[in-house]
Parts: C-alpha cells; structure tokens; sequence
C-alpha cells in the first residue's frame, strides 16, 4: 500500500521536474505539468526534448533615443550628446542574439 503512495509522490516529483524545464521548452510549465501527469513523466521528458528551444540568449545594450547609438555600459546620460550639451538618459533594449 506504501509503495503506491511512494510511486505517486515519485510520479508527481517527475511531472514536476519536468514541467520546471519549460523556460527551455516552446511548451508552458502547465502544458507539460499535464502531459506529463496524464500521458506519464516519459512522455513529457519527450516533448520537453521535441520542443526544445533554440540556442539565443539576450543580451541588454543601452541605445540612445537622440542620436541612437547603441552602448554596451549603462552610462547615467548618453557620452556622445554629452558633448554636444544634452543630458540624454539611455533606454535599454533587449537584444536578442542567434
Ligand atoms: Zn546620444
């Protein structure tokens, strides 16, 4: 009677654990929360590996929106209208890369 509690929690842990994998998934947490939970713990490993993102990251850069430069260094105003007299917060973007 144990073990089936035990093979439960087991199965509920593996659905989870898998489901915690989405953020490397195009599938939500809930998604594979379900696909796991109904159509077993493997099956979600198989989809969370189908479905699996392609290698990007984002990298933040500061871009200026006066004479739209791009900078990698959050600079407290923009060093090139800083020159020309004008004190110019930078805007950071999110770029993604491939
Ligand atoms: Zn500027």
């Amino acid at each position: 009677m144990t073990e089936i509690i035990l093979i439960s929690i087991l199965y509920l842990i593996l659905s989870f654990a898998i489901a915690s994998q989405a953020k490397n998934s195009r599938l939500s947490f809930v998604q594979l929360f379900l696909i796991s939970f109904f159509l077993s713990p493997l099956v979600g490993l198989i989809f969370l590996l189908k479905t699996k993102k392609r290698f990007s990251y984002y990298v933040y850069q500061y871009k200026c929106p006066r004479c739209k430069y791009y900078f990698t260094e959050n600079y407290k105003n923009c060093p090139h209208c800083k020159k020309d007299g004008y004190k110019i917060e930078l805007k950071e973007v999110k770029k993604i890369m491939t």
